[in-house]
């Protein structure tokens, strides 16, 4: 199972299948981020393990009221982070994001937040 392929199958079941995909890295070069996400609000932000660099997903920053750092069943806060879209028909705009993430110590792939973008 790929992170890919795990936000693939949850995207379907959720009923908006994503149709892109998208690995954060980081511009230092690092790959590992700390997670954290707002489930009610919907959103989510990475910083970098590397260099504290701060990622706002998809602009979503902005709506997060309490930030839950992310941590993999395994305890492990370095995740390796992707984003998965789903669009309207016909059109650019994003109608639901997927956010997911992987962890190189256990190898666990999984979901972590998951939001429906207000037109
Ligand atoms: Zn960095
Ligand atoms: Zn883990």
């Amino acid at each position: 199972m790929s992170l890919k392929k795990e936000i693939e199958r949850y995207s379907n079941l959720n009923g908006y299948p994503t149709t892109s995909y998208e690995e954060l890295n980081c511009d230092c070069g690092s790959k590992e981020f700390r997670l954290y996400s707002d489930d009610d609000e919907g959103g989510a932000f990475g910083i970098c393990v590397t260099c504290n660099s701060e990622y706002d997903i998809e602009n979503s920053r902005e709506y997060i009221e309490e930030a839950l750092n992310n941590v993999c069943n395994c305890d492990s806060e370095l995740l390796s982070l992707a984003v998965g879209k789903a669009f309207y028909p016909e059109s650019n705009e994003s109608r639901w994001v997927y956010v997911g993430a992987h962890c190189g110590k256990c190898g666990l792939d999984g979901v972590y937040v998951d939001w429906k973008q207000s037109a």
